[in-house]
């Protein structure tokens, strides 16, 4: 997987077969549920969402969820949620680590869920619970949206004593059922875009791509569209005569940050970018822009 911007090129060292197991089970467990919440991360709304999925899901509910807001660009978050519901999904907004928006998301669940509360009350069953899986790609937040469900005091129930383990459900009253183990999505490498946004918010690891190039891509976007926070959190200025090379130089340089002979630590400049990016410590970006509502993407 390629990623070409100007000389540079972000390769992806991606072996689909490590998802395969995950996939699986994945794909076993959307038959038990009634409603899948779909976990995206809002910095890549685009890159972050497998369109493998919908044709899993069939005609199940759905509710899109952007996680990791507090990192993300206000502005472009209300964008793609507006671009969302365009497009007719029940789409909402959470930050799973503060737990914000986890309760309207429990609300949305029950409204998604009610349409086969109905289905089984023609059948005569009354006490059914909605049956919710979480499903997203590898770091998205997941088991931080799980545990944040949970809360306290919740129980797990067992199906079956003395059967192999199967799927656990979690009581999280309000008549919701949740499946304990989410479902673990394969990230998709399907244009150049892709992997970039995957690599620099940590969906996948540092090891299976070049972190020099990731972050002179970064930098390069960071210049175009949030210079601002780029100078105001390196302590440097920008001039229209400035490169890649000479901004990732002035940040060493504003660190203190020479090797031998007086030179720039690159390496030591391009870890700290990669962290502070990933972390959200350097800024609210959106790396994914919003199609405009209206047009057609
Ligand atoms: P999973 O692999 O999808 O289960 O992801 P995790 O729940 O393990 O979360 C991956 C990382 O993202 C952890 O370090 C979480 O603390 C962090 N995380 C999850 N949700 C949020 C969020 O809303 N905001 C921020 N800043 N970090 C989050």
């Amino acid at each position: 997987m390629e990623n070409t911007f100007g000389e540079k090129k972000l390769h992806i060292q991606w072996f689909p077969g490590h998802m395969t197991k995950a996939r699986r089970m994945m794909e076993a467990n959307l038959k038990l549920v009634d409603v899948v919440v779909e976990l995206l991360d809002a910095r890549i709304p685009r890159s972050s969402a497998n369109p493998m999925l919908q044709q899993l899901i069939g005609s199940k509910q759905k509710i899109v969820v952007l996680n990791k807001t507090d990192m993300a660009d206000p502005d472009q978050t209300r964008a793609w949620l507006t671009w969302l519901k365009k497009k007719n999904f029940t789409a909402l907004e959470v930050d799973c680590q503060k737990g914000r928006g986890v309760k309207a998301l429990v609300t949305a669940i029950q409204k998604a869920g009610e349409p086969t509360l109905e289905k089984w009350r023609k059948k005569g069953v009354r006490n059914r619970s909605i049956r919710v899986m979480i499903v997203g790609i590898p770091n998205v937040g997941k088991s931080t949206l799980i545990n944040r469900l949970l809360g306290r005091n919740k129980t797990v129930t067992q199906n079956k004593p003395g059967v192999t383990r199967g799927p656990q459900w979690v009581i999280l009253g309000k008549g919701l059922e949740l499946l304990d183990t989410p479902g673990v999505l394969w990230p998709k490498f399907d244009n150049p875009e892709t992997g970039f946004c995957l690599a620099v918010t940590g969906a996948i690891r540092e090891e299976v791509f070049d972190q020099e190039i990731a972050v002179h891509i970064l930098v390069q976007r960071l210049m175009k569209r949030y210079p601002q926070e780029l100078c105001a959190n390196y302590k440097i200025e920008l001039t229209t005569e400035d490169t890649v090379e000479t901004v990732e130089e002035k940040i060493a340089l504003s660190r203190g940050w020479l090797q031998a002979g007086g030179v720039a630590d690159k390496n030591k400049t391009i870890q700290m970018v990669l962290r502070d990016f990933k972390s959200g410590k350097l800024g609210a970006f959106t790396l994914e822009i919003a199609p405009k509502t209206g047009g057609e993407q």
